[in-house]
């Protein structure tokens, strides 16, 4: 596998014009508690709401020539911005899923001008009938970040914060598939290799977190979280982030959903900031004590295609029910 910072500059080039370069703002509150300057990299500013895009566009980008479409399983961000990308390539996007995900999420991905098949009662059966497609039809699977097009894509975001601060010390990068962590920290330390990446899971249902623990890609049992867009594995066969990932974090922390909840919550009511349960992991490590931070910090602000039914909840200090248990509601600030 070779894969370097010269794969990150080739995408920055390629995506220039249609992927927002984000705002990089300073959060004064943030700044108060850790005690350093730290940043917010606004990557809900993206026309899908969402950093995926990046990596998507890139991929879609770099098909081959005659490539009929584009087909993935995913119905969250990472189909979205399949669809946008594949939009703006003026190509065909199947996104499958199953009978189980909610209306929303389907119109959401119908919305941006993708067909919808809709296939079986599980992920599994989703994942089957883009495996059907891309055999009967010819459609290209876009993955979500497993793929070095994607991992290239998504490390633009580490070139901008970077060349724009320099200063950054310590860069908390939220962690699923690894994907972003991966891209991220290669651009980042290319820029200035001190730079500390710091990967940030929830405290169930890490796949990345597992498998780093482990030496190798592992299996974990997935648990509803309130950054849902940190669920799911990384492949027991992953070719590229799980590496990328083990050669360029400089570590890997975990946060509990009631920390995810409070930093939901603090970035809303000092920010004024409406954001994922993903977005805000690394507020929610340095919030709790988990990281410490000795200069300039930043973080990525990831998405924010959240359930506002859900939010308004948890910004109201109501319990949220996530699957079997209960996260407790707490007034902000008590
Ligand atoms: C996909 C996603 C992540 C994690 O990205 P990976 O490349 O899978 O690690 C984080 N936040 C949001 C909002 C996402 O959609």
């Amino acid at each position: 596998m070779s894969f370097s910072i010269s794969d990150i500059l080739a995408a920055r080039r390629l995506i220039r014009d249609k992927a927002d370069a984000t705002p990089l703002v300073p959060s004064p509150y943030m700044a108060s508690v850790a005690g350093q300057d730290f940043l917010l990299k606004l990557e809900i500013a993206q026309p899908i709401g969402a950093f995926k895009l990046r990596g998507a566009l890139n991929a879609v980008m770099n098909l081959p020539r005659g490539v009929p479409g584009v087909v993935c399983a995913s119905t969250g961000n990472h189909g979205r911005g399949v669809a946008w990308a594949a939009k703006a390539q003026g190509l065909r996007a199947v996104v499958c899923m199953s009978a189980l995900v909610p209306q929303v999420k389907v119109a959401a991905i119908r919305a941006l001008g993708a067909e919808v098949r809709i296939a079986g009662q599980s992920q599994d059966a989703a994942q089957a009938e883009v495996d059907r497609l891309v055999a009967a039809e010819g459609l290209a699977e876009i993955p979500p970040f497993d793929n070095p097009f994607v991992i290239a894509g998504q490390g633009t975001i580490g070139l901008e914060i970077l060349e724009a601060r320099p200063d950054v010390e310590t860069l908390l990068v939220p962690l699923s598939g690894g994907g972003l962590a991966a891209g991220v920290a290669l651009a980042a330390k290319s820029c200035n290799p001190s730079v500390k990446v710091i990967g940030v899971s929830m405290d169930r249902g890490a796949a990345m977190y597992a498998s780093l623990a482990a030496g190798r890609p592992v299996e974990v049992d997935e648990v509803a979280s309130l950054a849902d867009s940190l669920g799911g594995g990384i492949g027991l066969h992953n070719a590229y982030s799980f590496r990328l990932c083990q050669r360029y974090l400089d570590g890997a922390v975990r946060v509990t959903e009631e920390e995810i909840r409070d930093a939901m919550q603090a970035l809303y009511y000092e920010d004024r900031i409406v954001a994922e349960g993903a977005s805000v992991v690394g507020l929610a490590a340095v919030l709790s004590g988990k990281v410490n931070l000795t200069a300039c910090a930043a973080t990525i602000i990831t998405g924010r295609n959240l359930d506002m039914a859900q939010f308004t909840r948890i910004v109201a200090g109501q319990d949220v029910r996530l699957g079997d248990r209960v996260v407790q509601g707490k007034m902000y600030g008590t």
